[in-house]
């Protein structure tokens, strides 16, 4: 089974430096359309983020959990789901036990072995979509498809030569998820 990797701040959501409030969670346009898209194929979406401001003190993991309930909710308001929710906490600059070098903090490809051995994922079938070199890197590193989209912090990072790491690049989400069905990477 093929799955459809994304990162969240700058993908799904609009980027805030270390989001922390509910309130603050604003869907990217166009998202939750194309997020619904994949849900028609059968296709599972696996969000897959670093949040180190876990580690830095900046917000616990409750309020993490709780800006993912409100995701899901502005998810569900257009008819689109997740189907799993990996994120890594730690960084070496944090506190306590969230201070650690961690593979799954990307460009780790931690995270996304980890979901595609509790999904039974095709890795050589699946898709990452990031704002971030880092993000294309730990696709590639997993053997995935990488598409390198230009909201968030891809404003910048598209104009850099690392870019050309990633298979392709696009507008934003919805325009990722166009090309994927077009050139049938995913099946209708
Ligand atoms: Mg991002």
């Amino acid at each position: 089974m093929p799955a459809i990797f994304l990162d969240r701040d700058g993908v799904i959501n609009e980027e805030v430096h270390y989001l922390a409030k509910p309130e603050d969670m604003a869907l990217i346009p166009g998202v939750a359309q194309a997020i619904a898209r994949i849900n028609g194929a059968g296709v599972p979406v696996v969000v897959v983020t670093n949040q180190s401001g876990v580690a830095r003190g900046f917000l616990s993991e409750d309020q993490l959990h709780d800006l993912h309930v409100k995701m899901a909710q502005l998810l569900a308001d257009e008819g689109a789901s997740v189907q799993g929710i990996y994120y890594s906490p730690f960084h070496i600059d944090g506190v306590g036990n969230y201070q650690k070098e961690s593979t799954c903090r990307k460009p780790g490809p931690g995270m996304i072995f980890a979901a595609c051995e509790e999904f039974a994922i095709d890795r050589s079938e699946s898709v990452l979509v990031g704002d971030k070199i880092a993000d294309i890197r730990a696709g590639n590193a997993a053997g995935l498809k990488t598409v390198l989209v230009r909201t968030g912090h891809g404003a910048t990072e598209t104009r850099l030569p690392e870019a050309a790491e990633a298979g392709f690049i696009a507008d934003d989400l919805a325009a990722a998820v166009d090309q994927l069905f077009a050139s049938g990477v995913i099946a209708k």
